[in-house]
């Protein structure tokens, strides 16, 4: 049972009027959900523009000199059609005027960005007959910019727990100094984590357009299955290698503290969504691939020399001149006289010729290769420790496919397999993969 539900709603879910109250039902059948985080109105179909796109741009022409009155036009009317069909009493005009001060005056683009969720969240309260909080009132951020936890956590929780319920919108907090700042984009799935933790809500439902997170990208493999379970480890790994569901930040608030967050879509309340915990239910028989995910744009740096291995601090001396390059390296598969460092091909180029002429005099190897254009595939789930034989059946997915595998990493905590391929064969092995090992 869970007695305390923080649920963020994002911006197609709160486009408009009838998406709000696809919301509102939501949120009133289930009384546990009491604290509600808003976005602010996002598109209502493929090519509108989101509300807080708007904002940015009033901002850039206001700073430019130009005329941002019809831009904000456009928001005032989007709103004044939301609080129309929704019936309820809100002085959209003033609440413009304001903005319309500010930009005159000169202030930051966070400001008027923040505006979004503010007035959504808002008419939002005043329809559920709900309170509204400022997250500027609850959400610090400390002199360098960073989340001021401890300050955070504190007052928002003292603040909510004081409240029957309340609409707090998302995306901005404060700065010590009292001004608005932002989070980056998508930045309202991280207020909703920080009020789940504030609260120490049970569970951190996020409500979006998708039912879930897919277990493989939907735009290369067709249907992908629907994640039910996925461990916040699993997450990660499938996060890093490009599948994305939730703000990156968004995670961290919440799994300090142990609370799980569901993925749902308000389109389809009735759908289960995506369950993200430290570790799968008991009940839950664990798979094990959880899911697929890969990206192109990598290249390896192989190194080769006879006797590599009897040379102590080789690796060291290699790694570190991709580090004084400032070049994070992402794998580094090793054999006994090879060694291959694999980069982002497009941080890698702009260094190239100077990493290149010190490999040759701090390491004097017998040959350097350079592969270019290849893409990373990650097979990931916290099963593959106990499972037997999941390499060989990755490699016999590609093999059948006729894909060629050109590095292969196992992540040490054995969570994934991830195979380097030429980025030509990436749809073809994500496709295989997917058949092989999810399907
Ligand atoms: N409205 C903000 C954006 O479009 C934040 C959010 O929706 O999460 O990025």
């Amino acid at each position: 049972m869970n007695n305390l539900i923080t649920a963020k709603f994002g911006g197609t879910s709160l486009a408009d009027a009838s998406q709000i109250k696809k919301a509102a039902e939501i949120i009133k059948s289930n009384p546990a959900r009491k604290f509600v985080v808003a976005s602010a109105p996002g598109k209502r179909f493929s090519d509108d523009i989101k509300i807080t796109d708007l904002l940015y741009k009033c901002h850039s022409q206001a700073k430019n000199g130009e005329d941002f009155s019809g831009t904000l036009a456009k928001i005032s009317e989007r709103y004044a059609g939301i609080i129309k069909e929704l019936g309820v009493d809100f002085d959209i005009k003033n609440e413009i005027e304001i903005i319309r001060k500010n930009l005159e005056a000169g202030t930051t683009p966070d400001y008027p960005a923040s505006r979004g969720e503010y007035i959504n969240s808002k008419i939002i309260a005043k329809f559920l007959g709900w309170t509204f909080v400022d997250a500027a009132e609850i959400i610090f951020f400390d002199e360098n910019g960073f989340l001021d936890e401890n300050k955070t956590f504190t007052t928002a929780g003292e603040k909510l727990k004081s409240l029957e319920n309340a609409v707090i919108p998302g995306f901005y907090g404060s700065m010590p100094d009292g001004k608005i700042k932002t989070f980056s984009r998508g930045g309202s799935d991280v207020t909703g984590s920080i009020i789940a933790r504030s609260v120490s809500a049970d569970l951190y439902e996020n409500w979006t357009d998708v039912s879930g997170m897919l277990s493989a990208d939907p735009r290369i493999v067709k249907d992908p299955k629907v994640i039910e379970y996925i461990t916040y480890t699993e997450l990660r790994e499938l996060s890093y290698m490009g599948a994305s569901v939730l703000h990156e930040d968004a995670v961290f608030p919440v799994r300090k503290a142990g609370i799980p967050i569901n993925i749902r879509n308000t389109n389809k309340p009735d759908d289960n969504g995506t369950l993200i915990a430290a570790s799968l239910p008991d009940n839950i028989e664990k798979r094990a691939v959880t899911g697929i995910a890969g990206r192109k744009g990598f290249s390896s740096i192989r190194v080769d020399k006879s006797m590599m291995n009897g040379e102590t601090g080789f690796g060291a001396k290699l790694l570190y001149i991709f580090a004084r390059n400032g070049i994070p390296f992402e794998h580094c598969p090793t054999g006994i006289d090879t060694i291959s460092v694999v980069v982002n091909s497009e941080l890698f180029d702009q260094k190239r010729e100077i990493i290149l002429r010190e490999i040759k005099s701090e390491l004097d190897p017998d040959f350097i290769t350079i592969e270019k254009n290849l893409a990373a595939i990650a097979v990931v789930g916290e099963g593959m420790i106990s499972a037997k034989g999941m390499a060989a059946r990755v490699f016999d997915a590609l093999a059948k496919a006729g894909v060629n595998i050109r590095m292969i990493d196992q992540g040490s905590d054995e969570l994934n397999i991830i195979v380097g391929i030429d980025e030509g064969n990436y749809e073809k092995a994500l496709n295989a993969l997917y058949s092989g090992m999810i399907a």
